[in-house]
């Protein structure tokens, strides 16, 4: 009996402290009734359940019980909706660390794409991304795969983050406005084939040079240069990079076969030309991508600056019989 009278006034207690939160709740009103009536041990131990859960929803922050239940209730019930419109009070902060949880890959995204912006601005200045060229992207998520890359026909030194699109593993886009890069799908193949995480194209002089004068050859060997041992997995100055060539091409699903045959084929490389057109390269995050392309376009203008030691001219266009 004395067990009885203390549930009923600990209820009374809750009931009246609930009330105070939520004056307009008809369920608080409700199970109150049913208390004060008679009620079995099981039903007020229910209730006793339903009113903690109900407590947590209101003061999780203090209570830290129901903490992951809580997450998900409050992005779906409409009591959530009412909590976040009043930010100054508990309830309002609680539904704010719930968003921040709910949505990582909102600021993975930014953040790729803040990095993407700065890398836009320094590839333009050395002239590898002049009068719109190149592109960029940056994997948001590989199960199900997001990527992050830059809409078509815009000037790499002047980015904006709005001007980034989401892409899923079929470059449809999930996020922002515009069309991505016509060559989205060929940053797929390298993301899928190489686990890239990010994926860096230029159309700078040398590599366009390069692609011409060596195509014969169908690559560019870089081999005894110091600056090698700055490639990912590269211990030695010994070390015979090779750049395979291929040839150009409108079509891109057509093209991002043979670069997805390219890369299944072709061990232990870090990057690729295509033909009279520019640069492809990649790295497991963007700062090891970024580190590549720095070292094989300076590899690439060494290749070229010192013409009279190597042959520059396609060994192949002047053959005569
Ligand atoms: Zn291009």
């Amino acid at each position: 009996m004395c067990f009885q009278l203390f549930l009923y006034m600990f209820f009374i207690g809750l009931h009246l402290l609930a009330n105070e939160y939520q004056r307009n709740n008809i369920s608080n009103r409700i199970v109150f009734l049913l208390l004060i009536n008679k009620g079995s041990y099981l039903c007020q131990s229910s209730l006793l359940i339903w009113y903690w859960i109900s407590l947590s929803l209101m003061y999780g922050d203090k209570l830290h019980l129901f903490a992951t239940a809580d997450i998900e209730m409050c992005s779906k019930s409409k009591r959530a909706v009412a909590m976040n419109k009043n930010k100054g009070s508990p309830k309002g902060l609680h539904q704010h660390k719930a968003v921040q949880r709910a949505r990582p890959d909102s600021i993975n995204f930014s953040k790729l794409v803040a990095d993407l912006v700065e890398t836009g601005k320094t590839f333009y200045s050395r002239g590898w991304v002049l009068g719109t060229s190149g592109n960029f992207s940056a994997v948001i998520s590989r199960e199900p795969l997001r990527v992050a890359i830059t809409s078509t026909g815009l000037d790499k030194g002047s980015l904006a983050p709005a001007q980034f699109l989401e892409i899923d593993g079929a470059a449809n886009v999930v996020r922002g406005n515009g069309r991505p890069s016509a060559e989205a799908l060929l940053h797929l193949a390298i993301v899928r084939c190489m686990n890239a995480g990010a994926v860096l194209h230029t159309h700078s002089v040398w590599s366009t040079v390069l692609s011409s004068t060596h195509a014969s050859r169908g690559g560019v060997e870089l081999e005894g240069y110091e600056m090698l041992k700055g490639l990912e997995g590269v211990r030695t100055h010994q070390h015979c990079e090779w750049l395979p060539i291929l040839e150009n091409s409108q079509d891109m699903i057509e093209l991002a076969q043979r670069v997805s045959t390219t890369l299944r084929e072709v061990s232990g490389i870090h990057g690729f030309l295509i033909h009279q057109h520019g640069f492809y390269t990649w790295g497991a995050n963007l700062q090891e991508a970024k580190r590549n392309i720095e070292i094989l376009e300076f590899l690439m203008e060494v290749l070229i600056r010192s013409a009279p030691s190597h042959t520059l001219c396609d060994p192949g266009a002047g053959r005569q019989g």
